[in-house]
């Protein structure tokens, strides 16, 4: 198509008359369940239906429901986990971390549930809109907040998911949520994943552009597990590529995985990138990732994402030395 390849692949999903159902319509609703599962599975698949599949499907309505209610009764929140640069050991900034804590009966009088778990399911509703948009407001009041009592230029990250650049004008709601919080452009970063690139490649790249425009930074998250096409990468106004964390956590017993990381610097570099690591938890990471050159770092070693307060107090207290 206009000498560009394309590859198409196909899912199907499959059920049975009459071990599955005896209803045609039924069959059909089967057959349509395990075609979603088939798509969810990574597509180019075959999925025969099971009754496992119709449980799964109930408990992610049951979980819809539920993270309708936690969104009223505010009971999402944000925690923060720090960026630092590699080679001052200086804060630069956080990525802010969604956490939905669910109360129950037990001593605790609840737990956290893991974005892992609820962001794809908010991510096929639609939720995903309203939830990322409280998501920025709150992280740029948040980052404001920090510069105005402390002086200090922090960035923050916040995550966007690809159904956002599709269902909703994320231009305009930065541009509002940067006026109305008075935080100042470059100070937000937004992270996309490769998938954003994967739907509607002219509208994201004029998305992006007029991001851009605007003066927010943009980083791609995970980089290297998606499927960025590297001419691409060229068009896209990115800041900064963020390397997946399996590849930081494998970098040291699997000469492959320290191969693609130091290729992903090594790319950054020479499109004139920045490149962040995350999932650095040991000084043997950060080791590697010195002797790489890599700009900046994010992982446990540093600071789990926290709740803002204690963003601050780990900010206020750390003295900059990372060994
Ligand atoms: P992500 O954006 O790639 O975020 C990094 C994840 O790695 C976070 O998991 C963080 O807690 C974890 N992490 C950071 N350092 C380390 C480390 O040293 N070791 C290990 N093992 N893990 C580390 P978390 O908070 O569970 O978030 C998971 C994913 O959920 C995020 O991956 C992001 O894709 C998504 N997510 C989180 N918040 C939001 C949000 O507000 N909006 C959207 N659309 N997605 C979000
Ligand atoms: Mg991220
Ligand atoms: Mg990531």
């Amino acid at each position: 198509v206009f000498n560009e390849q394309f590859q198409i692949r196909a899912s199907i999903g499959v059920s049975t008359f009459p071990d599955d159902a005896t209803d045609p319509d039924q069959v059909l609703k089967n057959a349509d369940i395990a075609l979603n599962r088939a798509k969810e599975e990574g597509r180019d698949t075959i999925k025969e239906y099971s009754e496992d599949f119709d449980r799964a499907v109930q408990q992610r309505f049951q979980m819809l429901r539920d993270l309708r209610d936690a969104m009223e009764r505010e009971q999402l929140q944000l925690f923060y986990q720090p960026q630092l640069d590699l080679n001052t050991g200086k804060i630069i900034g956080a990525e802010a971390l969604l956490r939905w804590w669910k109360p129950d009966n037990s001593k605790e009088g609840g737990s956290f549930i893991s974005p892992g778990e609820f962001i794809p399911v908010a991510e096929q509703s639609g939720l995903i809109v309203p939830i990322g948009e409280w998501v920025m407001e709150t992280a740029c009041k948040s980052a404001k907040a920090w510069q105005d009592k402390h002086g200090q230029k922090i960035r923050i990250a916040v995550n966007v998911s690809a159904a956002q650049f599709s269902q909703s004008d994320i231009v305009s709601h930065t541009q509002k949520v940067l006026t109305e919080t008075g935080l100042e452009p470059q100070c937000l970063e937004l992270e996309v994943t490769e998938s954003v690139f994967m739907d509607d490649i002219q509208h994201t790249i004029q998305t992006l552009q007029n991001l851009h425009a605007i003066g927010v930074e943009l980083a791609i998250d995970d980089f290297g597990t998606g499927y960025s096409s590297l001419s691409y990468l060229r068009q896209f106004p990115i800041d900064r590529l963020k390397i997946d964390q399996s590849f930081i956590r494998n970098a040291l017993n699997n000469p492959d995985d320290a191969s693609i990381a130091k290729t992903i610097i090594g790319l950054g570099h020479s499109l004139n990138l920045k490149v962040i690591a995350e999932g650095v938890e040991t000084i043997d990471h950060e080791t590697f990732l010195l002797e790489h050159k890599c700009d900046e770092v994010q992982g446990f070693r540093y600071s789990r994402p926290v709740p803002f307060d204690d963003f601050v107090k780990f900010a206020t207290t750390y003295d900059g030395k990372l060994s």
